[in-house]
């Protein structure tokens, strides 16, 4: 018999669970937590992050923890701490009643590094950090032993109270663990566990003058939470060993949470985008130096900005199983991410027209002040959204590039004396052209319409060879579009040229508004509702620039989809 469930997701992590699950490993227990520093908002590589800790969690009978990371005041906002909420939220997962603050932790941090002195197993050292640096040694290289490092307990204890109550100033004493200053592995060369700093805290505000280090921090708030499993990123499987040793050098059984087993660390690839960059600080600074409009800019990789753009939860859910769990970084084409949300845009969004640059054509023999409502199918891969009516009239727009006055061959669309379809409608053709006398620009087509030509009709049939979207001048709701292309014009925006930094590598085109749209009547303004626009690509309200007064969309994607014909190729 079979056994694998089909339920379970495919990676090393979850054969990891799985293998703990057989030995009854931590009681049984799958307890999982995203860990975000609340310094800046989350983006589409912490999607990956949240998608793995809840997704093994809840595909495991397990539960997540949401835990800000806070442990680094000087950075830290109540603005992100809200944001990161929000986006998890709107991914679809839920952490329940478990939203902690590694911050809550402060004083048995504390208390834990007493213990940890008066085990003879960390030490006050008052070299400067530049000093540190020089004694730790290299790679190939053993450190040197701090002059502080045989300090007595008591004059350690008392040293570190006095670092607490606020005598020393920033800079000038750490509290270090006493590992090993020849351990092949520099982070065991006696790290820092706290390191003092007056910096105003989000949630402790001025109690702390001394903060500890994310490295000491982190495993005891794992082991606090009793998570089973602490997933993080590659780059930090050379600090395991500094997590493991935290938890053996620890009194952690004494804490009141504490149930059985303890946390194992276990790290993956990071997500990495071709054309984006990822990193908090990066994006941190193309908003405050203004290269674009907010965390939340619909070119920004954050999710908030992805949201804003028009991304589903469930396209980038989908994008985060399809990229997998890896045990070495790549980087991840982003038409795959754009291919997640056709996909689901293709069955889910309907269909409408929408003229983006438009042409004005007065159909000459149909009567003034006469209006049909036609059927149109609203997405013909999903049948279930059934058809609406749209308005036929005299005068109506189409896409200025689909008339052309001198065309080349093989354009099938409409030339002077030419015939084309509208799409659900009826044929016209191109009677007159009006020009601009000064510009020579094309103002306006007259055209006229063979009246049996629209579906049922005796001419129906007829072979033309394009087809047009167009809506009626006097129902078409005007709106502005805006247009985008990938914020950076390389695929690896990081790679920086020599002299410049990744900020050279800046698409001065990325965003193109267009103010002069117009809609087919009926296309709902709010955001939650996504469109294809027929021939257009897909598109959604802006959350933000909208309102019921000026109309602004996004295009999420064109329909051009190149991770499809990869795929075929490959
Ligand atoms: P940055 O270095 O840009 O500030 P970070 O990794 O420090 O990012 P955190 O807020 O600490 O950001 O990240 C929270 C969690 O999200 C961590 O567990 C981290 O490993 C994970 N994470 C961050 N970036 C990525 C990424 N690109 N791919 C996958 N996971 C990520
Ligand atoms: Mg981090």
């Amino acid at each position: 018999m079979n056994t694998t469930d089909s339920a379970l997701p495919v990676n090393f992590i979850q054969n990891i669970i799985s293998d703990d699950l057989k030995i009854g490993k931590n009681g049984g227990r799958v307890h999982t937590r995203f860990p975000p520093e609340p310094n800046g908002y989350l983006h589409i590589g912490h999607a990956k992050s949240i998608c793995l800790n809840f997704g093994l969690a809840v595909a495991n009978g397990g539960i997540t923890n949401l835990r800000f990371d806070d442990t680094n005041p000087s950075k830290e906002e109540v603005e992100y701490v809200e944001s990161i909420q929000t986006d998890v939220k709107w991914l679809g997962f839920d952490w329940e009643d478990r939203m902690f603050y590694a911050s809550d932790y402060f004083e048995e941090i504390y208390e834990y590094a007493v213990e940890l002195i008066k085990a003879g197993k960390a030490y006050v050292c008052d070299l400067s950090a530049q000093e540190i640096r020089d004694y730790r040694g290299t790679l190939t290289e053993a450190g040197k032993d701090s002059p502080y490092r045989n300090r007595s307990i008591e004059e350690n204890l008392d040293l570190f109270t006095r670092m607490r109550a606020g005598e020393f100033a920033d800079g000038t004493r750490v509290l270090r663990a006493k590992i090993d200053m020849a351990s092949p592995n520099l982070n065991m060369r006696d790290p820092v566990l706290y390191r003092i700093l007056r910096s105003s805290h989000h949630r402790t505000g001025d109690a702390w003058c001394i903060y500890p280090m994310y490295d000491y921090a982190h495993p005891i708030s794992d082991s606090f939470e009793d998570i089973t499993h602490s997933i993080c990123t590659l780059e930090f499987a050379d600090h395991r060993p500094l997590y493991d040793w935290c938890l053996d050098a620890l009194p952690l059984e004494s804490y009141p949470r504490k149930v059985a087993g303890r946390p194992q660390q276990i790290e993956f690839a990071r997500l990495n985008l071709s054309y984006t960059v990822m990193s908090k600080r990066k994006l941190r600074e193309l908003v405050e130096k203004d290269y674009v409009s907010g965390w939340d800019d619909p070119r920004m990789p954050t999710i908030s900005g992805l949201r804003r753009r028009g991304y589903t939860p469930a396209a980038i859910r989908d994008f985060c199983d399809r990229i997998g769990v890896a045990k070495r970084n790549s980087t991840v084409d982003i038409a795959l991410l754009e291919h997640c949300i056709r996909e689901d845009l293709n069955i889910n969004a309907a269909r409408v027209m929408a003229v983006l640059r438009p042409l004005k054509v007065i159909i000459d023999n149909y009567p003034e002040g006469q209006v049909e409502w036609l059927d149109a199918e609203n997405n013909p891969e999903n049948p279930e959204m059934g058809s609406r009516k749209i308005p036929f009239s005299r005068e109506l727009f189409i896409e200025q590039e689909d008339f052309m006055e001198n065309p080349p061959k093989k354009f099938f669309r409409l030339t002077p004396g030419g015939e084309i379809r509208l799409k659900s409608a009826y044929i016209i053709k191109c009677e007159k052209v009006i020009k601009d006398e000064q510009s020579g620009e094309v103002m306006e087509l007259h055209c006229s319409y063979d009246p049996d030509s629209k579906s049922g009709g005796a001419t129906a049939g007829r072979k033309i060879k394009g087809t047009s979207h167009w809506v009626s001048a006097s129902h078409a709701i005007p709106a502005e579009v805006r247009l985008y292309e990938q914020l950076f014009l390389v695929e690896n925006p990081d790679e920086e040229a020599e002299g410049s930094d990744y900020k050279a590598n800046l698409n001065p085109n990325s965003i193109e508004c267009l103010k002069n749209c117009m809609l087919e009547p009926g296309v709902a303004a709010d955001s939650a509702s996504h469109y294809q626009f027929l021939r257009q690509g897909y598109f959604c309200v802006d959350s933000v620039d909208s309102s019921p007064e000026a109309l602004v969309f996004n295009r999420i994607v064109s329909l051009r989809d190149s991770w499809a014909k990869i795929q075929k190729k490959g």
